[in-house]
């Protein structure tokens, strides 16, 4: 299960790529994020044997998180939506429910 990221559209992550570095081909990278995606869904690991980092996958290649950017743990680094679950796993039909805490104040008489 991946932890610590911020689930981003395709193309909203190629937008945020592409204002970093506008001399990348916008095209190109959104092809790569789905390449990146399609290889994750399929199963594709890290030659560590890790998890793939979809959205970091697409510019540095087909690896996981830790291995692309050499630190343990993602801190609110995004990640394409639909690959932040396990792959053939919890998916994206089951979103979880946002429950709100319903707590009711009642003034005391
Ligand atoms: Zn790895």
């Amino acid at each position: 299960m991946k932890k610590g990221f911020i689930p981003i559209r395709p193309d909203e992550f190629a937008d945020f790529i592409f204002e970093e570095c506008p001399d990348l081909n916008r095209a190109e990278i959104v092809e790569e994020i789905l390449y990146a995606k399609s290889e994750y869904k399929k199963g594709k690991r890290c030659d560590c044997g890790e998890e793939i980092w979809v959205a970091g996958a697409a510019l540095a290649g087909i690896a996981c998180f830790k291995c692309i950017t050499g630190q343990d743990e993602p801190y609110e680094d995004f990640e394409i939506e639909g690959c932040c679950e396990p792959p053939g796993g919890v998916g994206e039909k089951n979103n979880k429910k946002q429950e709100r805490p319903n707590r009711r104040r009642r003034p005391r008489r």
